[in-house]
């Protein structure tokens, strides 16, 4: 999968993408993410690439040539993957639709995807009128540019890319992947400061272990986020486990 991102800050992308697992799925060719510098597409002499916003107020606005030169150079006019289907142009803004594991799943289905990181005030309405297909917020706050957003949009959708987590089903039991939060996790030793493993998880028997598991997602998805459960898939052993749950509450 292919990511293109448009920054005023292309040099705060490689020592990220240079660690750890998205290291690795790079050198494998599983992801290529080349980050472009909009100021390279200005013409005048000072590279200029913000200006004062019309009707006054602070704060300065990114202009709209360079942003539209920069994408449509990389990316040519109208880009489409070989599905056929136009390649998203998704500008990071607190403005946007939140960011969340479904989203995430949805652009792991892109060939390709193109990133446009906002600084100061923001982008020129014309950039979001007519060169950008989506809106990503990734969440309700504010920051002071789009390039953590774009890092972690490009973090969260290649781990779902077959091949870049080592265990192949490893995001499968993910929190959000399946509209719960993910079971505990505990490794050696089975005693620390007299806490120890609960007893089940060193038993080895894998039923019991995934019934642990399962109840114990369910558990701390009734107390931590009851709202997931409105959404999440449920079979009749879980109604009832939660159904304990809410007679013990009472
Ligand atoms: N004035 C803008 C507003 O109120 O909507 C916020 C501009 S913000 C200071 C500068 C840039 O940071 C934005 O253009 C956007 O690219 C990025 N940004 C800030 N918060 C974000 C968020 N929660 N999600 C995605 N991008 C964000």
């Amino acid at each position: 999968m292919r990511f293109d991102v448009f920054t005023l800050l292309p040099e705060v992308f490689l020592p990220y993408l240079a660690s750890s697992i998205l290291k690795r799925a790079r050198e494998r060719g599983l992801i290529q993410v080349n980050a472009h510098n909009i100021r390279e597409y200005t013409h005048d002499k000072h590279h200029v690439t913000d200006d004062t916003p019309y009707g006054g107020g602070g704060g300065m606005v990114m202009k709209p040539e360079p942003v539209f030169e920069a994408v449509e150079s990389v990316m040519g006019q109208n880009p489409v993957q070989t599905t056929g289907q136009p390649v998203p142009i998704i500008l990071l803004t607190p403005q946007g639709r939140v960011f969340t594991q479904r989203v995430a799943e949805e652009l792991s289905q892109h060939e390709r995807i193109a990133l446009i990181c906002g600084r100061y005030e923001g982008v020129d309405e014309r950039i979001r009128e007519h060169l950008v297909t989506d809106e990503i917020s990734i969440g309700d706050y504010v920051l002071t540019g789009g390039e953590l957003p774009a890092l972690i949009l490009v973090d969260a959708v290649s781990r779902l890319i077959p091949g870049v987590l080592g265990d192949p089903t490893g995001a499968d039991d993910d929190s959000h992947s399946m509209g719960l939060l993910e079971y505990p996790h505990y490794t050696k030793p089975a005693e620390f400061r007299g806490w120890t493993v609960p007893e089940v998880l060193q038993s080895g028997n894998h039923a019991k272990i995934d019934q642990w598991r399962r109840e114990q997602s369910l558990l701390r998805t009734f107390n931590k986020r009851p709202d997931m459960l409105e959404k999440a898939i449920l079979d009749e052993k879980d109604s009832k486990f939660l159904n304990g749950l809410k007679k013990e509450e009472r």
